[in-house]
């Protein structure tokens, strides 16, 4: 995965601590996770074998609220990545202005490799391993690389049985029929757009006219290429673990999804020329949107972005080198703490809606995101101006703030 990613977290929260000039002991408490919880999950395999799993599960800052953050299956999750990731998810939820703190999880498993039942054995086992340390009022995990609403269904049964009583809320991403929100599945891709439409305002511009390379078409890629699509933007290129595609004058998105759902991938569509993933990064667009992986904008190719926009639905896509080498060349990053931000949010609708018991229609979900996505923006792009500094910078500023006062307010600092 490149660069060790909890220090590039501890990066960018000096950066962000420097222009708040915050006192040393106060990014002392904000460069530890409150808690890291390690546990190891034997799972009955179907051929009667036992095999061991490694599990964490992170809290980093809860002075906002409950921790709230993902759980990642990858064959590659290390302890330190779920410190990482539940860092961010910190800065994320603060930028956001929402009521929670920040978590992340993980299992280091292929999750491929295993059966639907050995999947479901794994999921229960580490949920009897930490459901005493969360909760809907405690840590709140919600789907990431490789789960999705039927692990998350799983996990809350498991939750439910353990406690002895109904709690939907301690989980988020689950299927609508137990508990789930309206919109969750596009929320991440409509809030970077909503976000992105923010953006292209303060510079007196918009969707109209536009050209657009998104590399990754899974969740995030895909919607958003609708999205933009939709809004009259010419996609010119996207691409997926396969391979790319390229037309000058605009893909027929719809068609390439349907392709997408039909061979597996994007890389095969007919008619149309072929690029490389990292061809795709490079292209004389007006808007780039890396979807896909960490780590894919760097200082090597930073100088030959021609994007004037870049939109990080993936999370950490661009490196803090490459970061400078964009903000000095004006490029407007919009960060994956604010650009894919749509995605907690919704997962918040939810935890709101499970504790009300009363539950919104698609059309509510997405004028409350919007809002919520507008404002966020709002915050980062004042920031940008006070201080003089880049997005990013600006987006741990607004997040900085609040865990601060937060940690002020409880008399933590
Ligand atoms: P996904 O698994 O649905 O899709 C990932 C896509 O990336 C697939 O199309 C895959 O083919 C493609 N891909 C894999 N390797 C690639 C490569 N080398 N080059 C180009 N494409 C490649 O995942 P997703 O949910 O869309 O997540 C994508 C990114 O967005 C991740 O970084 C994730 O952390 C981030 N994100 C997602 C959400 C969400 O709600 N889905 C929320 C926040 C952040």
């Amino acid at each position: 995965m490149g660069r060790n990613p909890y220090e590039i977290f501890l990066t960018q929260l000096e950066k962000g601590a420097k222009v708040l000039k915050l006192e040393d002991y106060v990014v002392e408490v904000l460069k530890e996770p409150e808690r890291v919880i390690e546990v190891s999950i034997p799972v009955k395999m179907d051929d009667g074998t036992v095999k061991v799993f490694k599990g964490w599960r992170s809290n980093h800052n809860t002075a906002l609220g409950p921790a709230k953050g993902g759980i990642r299956y990858h064959w590659e999750v290390t302890k330190e990545e779920v410190m990482a990731l539940s860092a961010w998810m910190s800065m994320k939820n603060a930028l956001m202005d929402l009521p929670y703190g920040g978590g992340k999880g993980g299992i280091r498993v292929n999750p491929k490799e295993l059966s639907e039942n050995e999947l479901e054995r794994l999921s229960r086992g580490f949920i009897d391993k930490i459901y005493k340390y969360i909760g809907p009022d405690q840590d709140v995990p919600a789907p990431d690389v490789y789960t999705n609403p039927k692990i998350m269904a799983w996990m809350m049964d498991e939750y439910e049985k353990l406690v002895g009583r109904k709690a939907p809320g301690v989980i988020t991403g689950k299927p609508l029929i137990v508990g789930g929100s309206e919109g969750r599945g596009h929320s991440t891709a409509l809030g970077g757009f909503f976000v992105l439409r923010e953006a292209l305002k303060v510079k007196g511009e918009s969707y109209e006219g536009k050209t657009a390379a998104i590399q990754g078409f899974g969740n995030a890629g895909s919607f958003m290429a609708k999205f933009l699509y939709e809004a009259g933007v010419k996609v010119v290129a996207v691409s997926d673990s396969k391979g790319g595609i390229y037309k000058a004058d605009g893909l027929p998105i719809p068609e390439v999804i349907k392709h997408k759902q039909e061979k597996g991938t994007v890389a095969t569509f007919p008619g149309v020329e072929t690029i490389s993933n990292e061809d795709v990064l490079l292209l004389d667009v007006d808007i780039l949107v890396p979807a896909a992986l960490e780590n894919v904008i760097t200082d090597k190719n930073a100088n030959d972005i021609k994007a004037r926009y870049v939109v990080e639905l993936a999370n950490g896509p661009v490196t803090p080198e490459a970061d400078e080498i964009l903000y000095s060349k004006d490029v407007f990053v919009l960060p994956d703490i604010l650009a894919n931000a749509g995605g907690v949010t919704v997962s918040y609708f939810e935890w709101v809606q499970n504790r009300m018991g009363y539950y919104w229609d698609l059309e509510e979900v997405e004028e409350k995101l919007d809002k919520k996505m507008s404002k966020a923006f709002r915050e980062v792009y004042e920031a940008m101006n006070e201080y003089k500094i880049g997005s990013r910078e600006a987006a741990y500023v607004v997040a900085l703030r609040r865990i601060v006062e937060a940690m002020k307010a409880r008399g933590i600092i």
